[in-house]
């Protein structure tokens, strides 16, 4: 059998094109994607509006579907016979944290490869949290993130 299933989980709080970007260098990979939404807490949006503004995002893109999660990462992949799980790597700031976790899925699920994919350049620095910054300043953030998201950031500025 071939291995064609890939989950991509993260909080997407919200979503940028530096996850798109990683998501759509997936598809190049596997036949299949799932982009998993955690429910976790302390979101500046909600699981559901994250979810939303994800398919938003992706909608150009039919190799990647969105999915919801509450659970450990290992439990989705079973769950969605998925045999590699994506992570993004921006600069060394994300290495540390990432090889962590990634020894730690190991553990728990062996055959379930994690893959590090790099975005473009242009997407090294940007996170969720600087876009949620730069918009609560009422800063540009259409190179960051698609038009859903940018008008989801501006209709709740007032609480980013
Ligand atoms: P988490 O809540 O697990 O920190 P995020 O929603 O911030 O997750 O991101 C999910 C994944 O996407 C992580 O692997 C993160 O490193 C990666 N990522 C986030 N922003 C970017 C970006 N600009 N370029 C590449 N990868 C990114």
């Amino acid at each position: 059998m071939r291995k064609s299933i890939a989950i991509y989980p993260g909080s997407f709080d919200p979503i940028t094109l530096g996850h798109t970007d990683i998501a759509q260098r997936a598809t190049g990979l596997v036949e299949r994607v799932y982009l998993a939404v955690s429910a976790g807490q302390h979101t500046a949006f909600s699981l559901e509006e994250r979810t939303r503004l994800a398919r938003a995002s992706l909608v150009h893109c039919e190799a990647v579907e969105v999915v919801e999660f509450d659970c450990l990462v290992v439990e989705l992949a079973r769950r969605l016979h998925a045999h590699f799980l994506v992570r993004g790597l921006r600069a060394v700031s994300d290495f540390d944290f990432e090889f962590q976790l990634a020894a730690v899925n190991r553990e728990l699920m062996p055959e379930l490869e994690t893959l590090f994919l790099m975005p473009a350049q242009r997407y090294i620095f940007l996170s969720s949290s600087i876009v949620r910054e730069l918009a609560a300043h009422g800063g540009d953030v259409s190179a960051y993130v698609s038009a859903p998201v940018q008008q989801a950031l501006a209709a709740r500025r007032a609480s980013l």
